[in-house]
This record gives C-alpha cells, structure tokens and sequence, in this order.
C-alpha cells in the first residue's frame, strides 16, 4: 500500500513530552523571542507536535484553536528554517520557503502576528495575504521576500495568478482549521496550490473535527503523517467558572449586561448575541450606558473590524459584542469573561463560546443570561455538556430592569400624552429600536445564526469571518458543517 494510501496513524513511540521549552533544542533567537512572550510551558498540543515537526515528520493534529496549536507547528517550522537565515536585503535571498494556509483573513492575521513575534531574532521574514482588501501592498510585501507566507487560499491563487508570488521553493505546508476550509468550499483551491508546490515537501493538518471529506484530503497529501490528538476544551474546563442568571424579560437584558461587567469589573469581554443586528443594537446601548463597547459584524468594513479586534486586544475597547460566527476564530490572550446574551440556538456554539475563555491554562468565566423563554435552550446545553449549570436570579432594581421604551420615552411623545394625546401603537413588525442611517435593512441581519446550514453562508458576509469567496473557477459550494457531538467532546477520533 503506498505511504499515502494508509491511514493516519498514531506514531508507534509516543513522542516525548517536553515540561521546558529549552528541552526542545531550539535555536537561542527562537527560545528568547517564547521567553519573552511569556510562555512558561509547553501546551499539550506543542509539547506532542514540535519534537514531530522538528524531526521533519508530516502531522495531522487534532487540535482547535485556543490550545496554542499555532506556536506547536510554527515554532519548529521556524526552527527548521534557521539554517536558512540572512540578513541579506536581496528579496532573492528570503523565497517561500513555508506555506500556511487558513481559512479566514483574522485566522490569517492571528497567524502572521504569531509568527513575526516567534521569528524576532531568527532573520527569518514572514508575511500575510487574504481577499478583502487593495492587493497592492500585498504585492509590494511579497516583492520583499519572506521565508514564511500565510495566506487564505482565493488570494493566494490571485497572486499566483499574477505571478506576484513563488512557491517553487516551499518545503513547508500548513492546512490550518483545515475542516472549515472545507465547509467553505475552499478544497479546490486547496488542491491547486498543492499541485503548485514541490513535491517534496512536509506536511502539517489542522482540525478540530474528522469527517470523511477531512480524512480523504489527508490521505491525497500527507505521507505517513503522526496523528497528534488533545482533548477539545470543553464545557466542562475546570477552569472555566459558569452560572446563568435569570432576567424578567428581553428588556432587562442589556442592564443585566451592564451590571455584571461593572460589578465584577470585567476589563475584557467578549458578549454573544445571535443576530448581527442585535449584536450592533446592544452595543450602542452599551456605549450609551458608558461602556466601552463595539460590535464585530459584517456590515462593518475589513479594516474597521481589525481596527476593533486590534482595540479590544489592547484594551481600549471593554465590551466586545459579537456573534458567533464573528467571534470563531479569534484568540485573545487571557479573556477574563464572555457573557452570552443570547443562549445560543445550538449547544454545540455554547462550548464555542465558552471555550474564548479560560485558554491556556488562565481562568475565565462564562456568565449566560436567560429569560423564562430560554428553558429549552439550556436544557440542550446541560444534555450537551453533561452537567447541570447553577441558575440565579439577578436583581436589577426598579430602574434598571424597566424596559427601555418606557425609561427613555422621547420627550415629544411624552409632551404628547401629557397632553392626553394616546400612546402612538408600533405597527406590527416595526423595530423597537431607532434605525440609525445607513445601518442596513436587509432582513438577512435579523435573522438568527444557523450554524448548521447558514455558517459557510453567514461567515462570507460577517466580520470577515469567511475572506473571500473561492477563487474563479472552484466548483464546490458551501457545505453543511459535519461536527459529530463525539468528536466536540471528545476529540477528533483516531483515523
Ligand atoms: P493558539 O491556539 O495558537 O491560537 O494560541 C492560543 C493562545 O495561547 C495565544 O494567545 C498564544 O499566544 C498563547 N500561547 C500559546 N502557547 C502558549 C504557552 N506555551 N504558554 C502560554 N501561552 C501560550
């Protein structure tokens, strides 16, 4: 049977698990640039995939993002790539020499800014592409040259189209979050950079789920890969505190929202709603309450959402409000909290959604608001999750628990009704909320999120979760995302 018609199998020897980042050998620039990140330990997903990325071994790793799977294949790539280090101005002296593919420009990013912190010291040069914004700089960037190229597939084949970019000397290649790649119908541009490269190359894979689709694509160009596998965060991290709070009604959640961060004066939190217009709704409540909050969603350009990402990683801004698809994706280091304001419709998100925090081994809590509507919500997430979650009710006074149209009345229409006129009845369907000018219309961005049929849809239209549309030529379209229950739980299942 040839090397890459079999299975994917665990490595005979279970590879040595590393306490120290010095234990691995890596070059001094390499271990100065982890040292001053911070970086104590190895995760579980780098202490497995270093040693076997280092030893020039392909790899399909079970690993999502938030396990620090990123510096587990990045770290020895660059490694790998040391003894090609210079210090030369000539861009023919930094080719192509690693390829990493993902499937979303803030992946992409993430990515990138991982690696131009891990490569520091080396003389290595990295660089990003991704659809969605002006190509142009992208050209003049990759004119400079760099070692490492990270990049979404659609405007990769762009600049191989226009010849901005080559990849005749790649040795490396990184299929990152390799099964929403596919759920966004990414395969066939995939597969014509891989014909793209030289065959001689190693292989890396990454993703959290294993379907057939996923398995198939490993089998066409992994050569005997090692099956590196860690246990999914899950809802029931030990050092992810939940409780859900009981809110008399809709109206009472935004307080609900603004009472807890103030009270446990939360400096960074990510708040799930289901809609995106509810998701730029709250967070105009939110800014009007004076805090410090923005909406990630698609009615917002490329460059104002990174612009926000950025803030809210630099705590600028408090109250990130996010659905989400918006939300997959993005790795902030630490996050102290999220707050669901919406149970999501899908227990599978609630894991999601809880997983953004506690990452790393840091502590977080996950605070979930819920109204006397929402019971069938949480019992499909304590099926889910298997355990019972502590429901309190919070007291948000008088005040702050009375609906917002009533509190904050236009003093016309109180003027109005003072002067016995009656109160003005909202036609049926007519939004509660003012329509600020230009916020769009399109019923689209009411619409709940639907992971299991929209996702791929959804994401090509939000906060730039989904780039770009495949590139010219692709024949697949959006596909269902198959994410069996088994495998959230518990991990990717050995193939
Ligand atoms: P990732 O799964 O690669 O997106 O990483 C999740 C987060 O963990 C990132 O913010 C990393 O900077 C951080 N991280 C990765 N490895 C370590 C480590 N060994 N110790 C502490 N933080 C880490």
């Amino acid at each position: 049977m040839p090397r890459s018609d079999r299975p994917a199998a665990a490595h005979p020897k279970r590879p040595h698990l590393s306490t120290t980042f010095d234990s691995f050998g890596f070059a001094e620039p390499i271990l100065r640039a982890v040292t001053e990140l911070g970086y104590r330990e190895p995760t579980p997903i780098q202490a497995q995939a270093i040693p076997v990325v280092m030893q020039g071994r392909d790899v399909m790793g079970a690993a999502q993002t938030g396990t620090g799977k990123t510096a587990g294949f990045a770290l020895p790539i660059l490694q790998r790539l040391m003894p090609l280090a210079n210090t030369s101005a000539s861009p023919a002296r930094h080719p192509v020499r690693a390829l990493i593919l993902a499937p979303t420009r803030e992946l992409a990013d993430q990515i990138y800014e991982n690696v131009r912190e891990y490569a520091k010291y080396t003389g290595l040069k990295s660089a990003v592409v991704f659809g969605g914004v002006d190509i142009k700089p992208q050209i003049a960037a990759l004119r400079q040259g760099c070692e490492v190229l990270i990049a979404t597939p659609g405007r990769l084949l762009d600049h191989m189209g226009q010849k901005t970019v080559s990849l005749a000397q790649a040795e490396l290649l990184v299929l990152d979050e390799a099964d929403r790649m596919l759920d966004m119908g990414f395969l066939p541009d995939i597969q014509r950079i891989i014909h793209a490269l030289p065959a001689r190359r190693q292989n890396l894979m990454f993703s959290a789920t294993f379907s057939t689709e996923i398995r198939k694509l490993a089998e066409t160009f992994l050569n005997d890969p090692v099956l590196i596998e860690v246990a999914r965060r899950n809802a029931t991290a030990e050092n992810v505190e939940q409780l859900v709070f009981r809110v008399a009604d809709i109206d009472a959640k935004r307080a609900a929202v603004a009472k807890l961060v103030r009270e446990r004066q939360l400096q960074q939190v990510i708040v799930f709603t289901n809609t995106k217009i509810g998701a730029g709704r709250l967070a105009r409540l939110l800014e009007r309450d004076g805090l410090n909050a923005a909406a990630i969603h698609g009615d917002k350009s490329q460059q104002e959402r990174l612009a926000t990402l950025e803030a809210f990683k630099k705590g600028e801004i408090v109250v990130l409000v996010a659905t989400d698809v918006a939300a997959r994706g993005l790795d902030i280091v630490e996050l102290p909290a999220v707050i669901n304001y919406d149970l999501p419709y899908s227990a599978e998100d609630y894991v999601h959604r809880i997983g953004r925090t506690g990452r790393a081994g840091a502590s977080g809590v996950a605070l979930s608001l819920m109204t006397g509507n929402d019971e069938r919500l949480l019992v499909e997430i304590e099926k889910l999750i298997k355990r019972k979650l502590p429901v309190e009710s919070l007291d948000l006074g008088p005040a702050e628990a009375r609906p917002r149209r009533e509190r904050r009345e236009a003093p016309d229409a109180r003027r109005e009704r003072a002067a016995g006129a009656p109160k003005r009845r909202r036609p049926e369907g007519e939004s509660r909320m003012p329509r600020a000018s230009g916020y769009s219309t399109d019923p689209f961005f009411s619409q709940p999120y639907e992971p299991s049929q929209a996702e791929p849809a959804e994401a090509a239209a939000q906060a730039g979760a989904a780039p770009e549309v495949p590139a010219r030529g692709s024949v697949t379209g959006p596909r269902k995302s198959a994410r069996p229950l088994a495998a959230l739980l518990g991990g990717g299942r050995k193939g």
